[in-house]
């Protein structure tokens, strides 16, 4: 039968290692800190409703998203949970889309705050909502200077139609070696508090760290903890693989599609950049860089087949590659083939991939594309 042929490629999604992930990171927090699971970009390619879902039911007690339609997403799937927006968002419909879908919003700026004090003024909104004061302690990425913390969260205080949430800020090299400017930036974060203490500020709820700095030190977990990287089951970095025990969720999968004998001399794939050296056995798999295996890891990657270790050669192309299989000569078409995962006791991660591409596996998880189905085992 071709059944099989339904199924070229797929990412496959194990809810065990995420539940494991999330019990493990509850655990390892005091009762203070709740976890935020931060699910944007489609839960860093997982699939975001099924994880979203997932880790709820695992302990994590809040979901950040960056876009306000991948908060409704969530939304619509019935998801009933407190869903920060982790972007900046200030047009009407982004608002009242808010608004309407009880999302939490960040704001980055006093314009910000005036902007969405005035769209909830315009519609007579009859409730406050929620928001959550974003501080620039040395990211230079979103956030007003922590320096004016004071004037910035006054001004919010006193603007109809908004109550703050929390007050947070994100750390720009929580998974370096050097604690230097991670450092600083608590310090700048926890020197805006006490100017606000000063004043009189009730401070409802801080929170500063990411999957790095969660793993790193319990000074910068506070009221919330916001993890992306280590819900999926990966360390941020070596150095962090002793804190806790996380195993990866996301597996990628292909079928061999054809497998032939090819000749001494033979050119495999678009110009030839591999010529066989010897007579070999050729495996075409159905899968390629539009479904988000980088062009840039060709014959410089390596997947895995009945527990062994393959080479891919050849350039990889659109919807396949190609893999010398000589050392498997009977294997069959249909047969699975991992190109990220586990198979017996080989393992090949996304850091793996993240290391010979020259980025980090946060790019390589985003990068699956939706022609992938997200199988859930
Ligand atoms: N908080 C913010 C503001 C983020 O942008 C991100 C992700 O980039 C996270 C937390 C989670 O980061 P990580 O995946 O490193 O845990």
């Amino acid at each position: 039968t071709y059944a099989w042929f339904s199924q070229r490629a797929w990412v496959e999604i194990d809810l065990g290692a995420l539940s494991h992930n999330v019990q493990q990171l509850v655990q390892f927090l005091s009762p203070r800190t709740q976890l935020m699971a931060v699910v944007k970009a489609d839960a860093y390619g997982h699939g975001a409703v099924t994880i979203a879902q997932t880790v709820l039911q695992s302990g994590a007690s809040w979901l950040g998203v960056a876009t306000v339609p991948e908060g409704i997403q969530l939304r619509e799937a019935g998801i009933e949970a407190p869903i920060l927006i982790l972007g900046a968002t200030h047009t009407p419909e982004q608002i009242h889309a808010i608004a309407h879908w009880k999302l939490q919003p960040t704001l980055c700026s006093p314009k910000q705050a005036l902007i969405f004090s005035n769209v909830l003024e315009a519609i007579n909104y009859g409730f406050p909502v929620p928001i959550h004061i974003k501080l620039d302690t040395g990211m230079s990425r979103l956030g007003t200077d922590w320096q004016q913390a004071a004037e910035f969260v006054q001004l919010v205080q006193r603007l109809p139609h908004l109550t703050i949430a929390s007050i947070y800020s994100h750390l720009a090299t929580a998974d370096s070696l050097d604690p230097t400017v991670m450092q600083e930036q608590h310090r700048r974060f926890e020197q805006a508090i006490a100017q606000l203490k000063e004043i009189g500020i009730k401070i409802p709820c801080l929170h500063l760290a990411n999957s790095a700095a969660t793993l790193t030190d319990s000074a910068l977990h506070y009221d919330i903890v916001r993890v992306g990287l280590a819900v999926y089951g990966l360390y941020p970095a070596a150095h962090l693989h002793t804190a806790i025990h996380l195993k990866p969720v996301l597996q990628l999968k292909a079928r061999v599609t054809q497998v032939k004998t090819i000749a001494a001399g033979t050119g495999v794939s678009y110009s030839h950049k591999f010529i066989a050296p010897h007579e070999l056995r050729l495996a075409v798999v159905g899968i390629g860089y539009a479904d988000g295996v980088p062009r840039n890891l060709s014959q410089n990657m390596q997947v895995l087949i009945r527990g062994q270790r393959v080479p891919q050669i050849g350039t990889i192309t659109m919807d396949q590659l190609m893999l010398d299989v000589s050392a498997i000569p009977d294997l069959q078409e249909g047969e699975i083939v991992t190109l990220l995962g586990e198979q017996g006791k080989e393992q090949i991660s996304a850091n793996d991939w993240a290391e010979q591409l020259n980025t980090i596996s946060w790019e390589i998880l985003c990068g699956f594309k939706h022609r992938l189905p997200r199988v859930a085992v």
